[in-house]
């Protein structure tokens, strides 16, 4: 399925664009919720986090290294961040290529139910 985080990867719609390499993208959120949002997306298709391979988690691994290193090049990393993916209708997923959020800036509250 094309979402738009695919239009984003084909440059069909415009995103604020802070890192890309050959697997992942990453672009800031469109309606932050933290002073600094940024959506790390694998170019592979992956609808949501239950239609990665048991045999292949190396993408959710890059997406977080990605964030981290993010953080660190940034210089929030010592302060802190959260990183955050949603899965479907519980998760509150609304888009469906999977993302990890990266959430920092200041400190956050804490969430759940
Ligand atoms: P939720 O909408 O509940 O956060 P998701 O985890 O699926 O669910 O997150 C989708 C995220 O994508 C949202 O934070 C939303 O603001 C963001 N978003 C939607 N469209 C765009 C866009 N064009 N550019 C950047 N971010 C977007």
């Amino acid at each position: 399925m094309t979402t738009i985080f695919h239009k984003i990867i084909q440059r069909e719609i415009p995103a604020d664009i802070v890192f890309e390499d050959e697997h992942v993208i990453a672009f800031r959120d469109i309606a932050p919720q933290a002073p600094v949002h940024v959506l790390f997306v694998p170019k592979q298709d992956f609808a949501t986090l239950n239609d990665v391979p048991v045999d292949a988690p190396e993408i959710i691994g890059r997406l977080a290294v990605a964030a981290a290193h993010y953080a660190k090049a940034q210089g929030f990393a010592e302060d802190g961040y959260r990183i955050v993916m949603n899965c479907n209708a519980h998760g509150g997923q609304t888009v469906f290529q999977i993302h990890l959020h990266l959430l920092a800036g200041a400190p956050l509250g804490r969430f759940g139910t």
